[in-house]
């Protein structure tokens, strides 16, 4: 698999609509990810916590780590020293919790919300009425160690791509209403993570910022990943 071309293409690519390139490298040896870094890639994409903070131990200081899968309060202790992005902050409890440990590593945490647009039940995320909410909540001033950058969202796996097209184009509706809505400390609309190896090329037209690519650039994993 040739890892430092496929970097290359990526770039190429999303050169044109201005999109970041976040590697997600779950599940790959740490060779995989230095084949990347080698190619100039620097963000890289983990949803395990464990596996997120031994290739940071092990691997070049500059990589910025993103956290993009489901994260446990628990756990935000261990990624809190040094994560640069959590992209799938989903409820206000996990965002206390991030402010938290953030409070603690004397920081500010740059957090996506996940914002549930699929028509699957089983992913994670607010639901639109849930996060205007949330932004409108004395909670949410309090919070002085994270800064909510923008948007996360997972389109419905189907080969229905009007389907998926109208899914990231209402989370862009959502970001674009927010950013022009809201004047909070605590809220930066910059950032609209959407988009998949799958699915990418219609996150960008729908306005993606950040594309979380996986298989097409590091090869199909060798076990499922929720
Ligand atoms: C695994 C994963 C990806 C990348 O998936 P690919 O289909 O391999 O590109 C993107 N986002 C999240 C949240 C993931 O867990």
């Amino acid at each position: 698999m040739p890892i430092a071309e496929n970097i290359n293409h990526f770039n190429k690519i999303l050169s044109q609509s201005n999109t970041k390139l976040i590697a997600v490298s779950k599940t790959k040896p740490q060779e995989d990810l230095l084949q990347a870094y080698e190619a100039g890639q620097r963000h890289f994409g983990e949803n395990k916590v464990q596996e997120l903070t031994g290739k940071s131990e092990a691997l070049p200081k500059d990589i910025k780590w993103h956290m993009i899968g489901h994260l446990q309060r628990n756990k935000v202790k261990y990624i809190a020293p040094f994560v640069s992005l959590i992209h799938a902050v989903d409820s206000p409890r996990l965002l206390n919790e991030i402010n938290k440990q953030a409070l603690k590593n004397n920081r500010t945490i740059d957090c996506l919300l996940q914002v549930h647009i699929a028509q699957e039940d089983t992913k994670f995320g607010f639901n639109e009425t849930e996060l205007i909410d949330y932004l409108n909540s004395e909670e949410l001033t309090q919070l002085k160690n994270i800064k909510i950058t923008g948007l996360m969202g997972m389109a419905t796996n189907t080969d229905n791509k009007g389907q998926v097209a109208q899914e990231f184009d209402s989370l862009k509706a959502l970001f674009d209403k927010i950013a022009n809505e809201y004047q909070l400390d605590q809220v930066k609309m910059e950032e609209l993570s959407m988009g998949m190896t799958s699915d990418f090329e219609i996150a960008c037209k729908a306005g993606s910022t950040m594309v979380r690519i996986g298989s097409a650039i590091f090869g199909a994993r060798n076990y499922p990943q929720p």
